[in-house]
């Protein structure tokens, strides 16, 4: 036995570095950590509830403050703009993918046009998704650190099998906001089945099906265990369906039951709000009960089992589909699939067993926590990246093909979907004009064959090709893939031999190399880095409304009226001095006047334009 001793002060070093990776299921209604104990992964459970689970709810109160967990969803009635949920379904998006979900939310989701990532106004404070599922996992890391009396610096963090790049990397960018070190985001289907233990014994030979409904996401993975390995044969899902979308059957079901007896009720959003819990807790109570009874401001109203099912019905029907594809998908025939698993607080519900019962011809099995399976396999995941199951590989799957653009907008798949992580490929191709210098890259994610439909996650200019007549430079565009489901993209031409070579990542955050490099500092750094590319970024936008601006008062001089000139000029000087200041608030505050007052006025001008352009035509 090896006993430390501080040779400054002689003393015998008592402290046992006891290193912990925790595993966090950082979900869209709830987040949870579990950590290893003595082999057995278990969930923390926090100081004053002793529950497990932290509802994903942030509440700022009036003086900056802020609140994460029961507390903070106790918020959500009385203070429904200050209370931010599912923030999830905003990581690593843009305002264009969420602007459809703007109504449920009930606080300020911003677009500012120019900028690529979603926002969230609180008061005259702006945030990114980003900085706010750092305040959840700081909560979480915190109480790991009370409960387990350690620092806690290290975690898997586990995301929904269709997060895209830039979801994996805005999650990933919270954890390191966060102080953590994320080791590993892992796919929570697989994190899931190494819960149920699946995996730890060699000799087990089983195709299992995990299915996910949890509050705002459904995933369905189709997995194959063979020779102790994991293999995710497919996966399927939908980003915008759960257990929310049940509440919101059952709220308009009632609000139909209130209108049919007072005519047409106005919710106010507090109402609305006070519904929407009132339907949660009625669907939960339909999981264990044939019928629910509830008062809403003095009204009754009431709800039975098959009501419910009848009501969400074509939802599940969804799932259904989608489990019927993941099925093509894995090539395997659904007598092949030994084990059903379910994740989610949402397979709860006795319907939704049924219905897989009848699907898969077997029992599901529930006999773990379904709201605690996740973060227990993130901490099983944990323990393996520690070092301390060597015997165990795991293998995931990207869930969208990934390629690039090439003539006529076609997306050219390199690496496709379900293809096994980590995994690099590459790709020849060539130039189309003689002595054509340059090249431009887009990648883009998905399954349509323009990429138009498709995802772009970036573009890069490969430069200074030697000329040479079209068709003879030969250009390498290699793709490579981490575990994580991360992508990296170089391009290098070839037959010059001279390589040059570009890397592009995600529309979202750093190289990982960069990362890694820096990755001691940028923790102890993460608040003010963050917080400083956050600025630059909106200096960015700011100059660019400003000359959009600039061309836009220029462009319509004609037909503004002397007070809206004055006052746009006026809102865009308050931007530009806002903007030579590090605020970042300030600066998005003066850039959402801006663009609130010329919005208007913008389709104004849009109109008439149109108009004299259609009286050009007579003419
Ligand atoms: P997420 O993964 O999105 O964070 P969870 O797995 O924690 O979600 O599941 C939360 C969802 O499960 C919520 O919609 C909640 O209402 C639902 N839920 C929890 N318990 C039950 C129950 N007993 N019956 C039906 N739904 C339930
Ligand atoms: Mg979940």
């Amino acid at each position: 036995m090896k006993i430390p001793i501080d040779l400054k002060t002689g003393e015998v070093s008592v402290e046992s570095k006891k290193e912990v990776i925790v595993g966090i299921d950082l979900g869209t209604t709830n987040s949870l950590i579990a950590y290893m104990n003595e082999g057995n992964p278990v969930t923390i459970k926090s100081g004053q509830g002793k529950n497990a689970i932290v509802p994903s709810v942030i509440y700022f109160n009036e003086t900056g403050g802020v609140e994460v967990g029961e507390v903070a969803k106790s918020r959500l009635l009385t203070d429904s703009d200050r209370t931010i949920f599912s923030v999830k379904r905003l990581m690593g998006r843009s305002y264009e993918d969420v602007s459809h979900l703007s109504q449920m939310l009930g606080y300020d989701i911003i677009d500012d046009k120019t900028s690529p990532m979603v926002k969230i106004r609180v008061a005259n404070r702006f945030f990114t998704p980003v900085e706010l599922s750092a305040e959840i996992l700081k909560a979480l890391k915190r109480e790991a650190e009370e409960f387990l009396d350690c620092p806690v610096e290290k975690a898997v963090i586990t995301v929904p099998a269709y997060f895209n790049d830039a979801q994996r990397q805005a999650t990933r960018d919270a954890g390191r906001l966060a102080g953590l070190d994320v080791l590993r985001i892992v796919n929570e289907p697989t994190a899931a089945s190494l819960a149920y233990g699946i995996g730890l014994d060699r000799d087990q030979h089983m195709n299992i099906a995990v299915y996910d409904l949890g509050g705002g996401t459904f995933d369905i993975s189709i997995l194959r265990l063979e020779d102790g390995i994991f293999d995710v044969l497919s996966t399927h899902g939908d980003t915008t369906l759960g257990g929310d979308d049940f509440d919101r059957c059952i709220m308009n079901h009632w609000l139909g039951q209130l209108n049919d007896k007072m005519g047409n009720v106005s919710t106010t959003p507090g109402m609305a709000q006070e519904l929407r819990l009132m339907a949660e807790s009625a669907k939960k109570h339909l999981s264990y009960h044939a019928a629910y009874e509830g008062r809403i401001n003095g009204h009754p109203v009431a709800i039975t089992r098959s009501e419910f099912e009848e009501l969400i019905w074509p939802l599940v029907q969804r799932t259904v589909e989608s489990c019927q594809l993941a099925i093509k998908d894995s090539g395997l025939k659904i007598s092949e699939i030994g084990k059903v698993i379910l994740v989610g607080g949402s397979t709860r519900i006795p319907y939704i067993k049924e219905v897989l019962k009848s699907l898969f011809g077997l029992e599901p099995d529930d006999s773990m926590d379904p709201d605690e399976v996740v973060a227990l396999g993130a901490a099983v995941q944990a323990d393996i990246l520690a070092g301390n199951r060597k015997d165990i590989l795991l293998l995931d799957v990207t869930p969208l093909s990934l390629g690039i653009e090439t003539v006529g907008g076609l997306m050219d798949v390199i690496i496709p979907r379900n293809t096994k992580v980590p995994h690099r490929a590459g790709r020849s191709y060539t130039t189309s004009v003689d002595g054509q210098k340059n090249l431009r890259v887009s990648v883009f994610q998905g399954e349509r064959d323009l990429v138009a439909d498709n995802r772009k996650l970036g573009e890069f200019t490969l430069k200074n090709i030697p000329p040479m007549p079209a068709g003879l430079p030969k250009i390498e565009v290699h793709f490579v893939l981490d575990a994580d489901g991360i992508l990296t993209v170089k391009a290098s031409e070839l037959r010059s031999g001279t390589v040059t070579s570009v890397e592009i990542r995600s529309a979202y955050g750093i190289s990982e190399e960069e990362m890694a490099l820096m990755l001691l500092d940028s923790i102890r750094h993460a608040e003010e880095d963050l917080r400083m590319r956050a600025l630059l970024e909106s200096k960015n936008e700011a100059n660019n409304v400003i000359l959009s601006t600039e061309r836009f008062i220029q462009q319509n001089s004609v037909h503004l009226s002397a007070d809206e000139m004055e006052r746009l000029q006026e809102l865009k000087v308050q931007l530009a001095k806002a903007s030579t200041e590090d605020s970042r608030d300030a600066i998005e505050s003066a850039m959402k006047e801006l663009n609130d007052y010329s919005s208007p006025i913008a389709h104004k001008m849009l109109d008439i334009n149109i108009n004299e352009a259609l009286k050009g035509q007579k003419i």
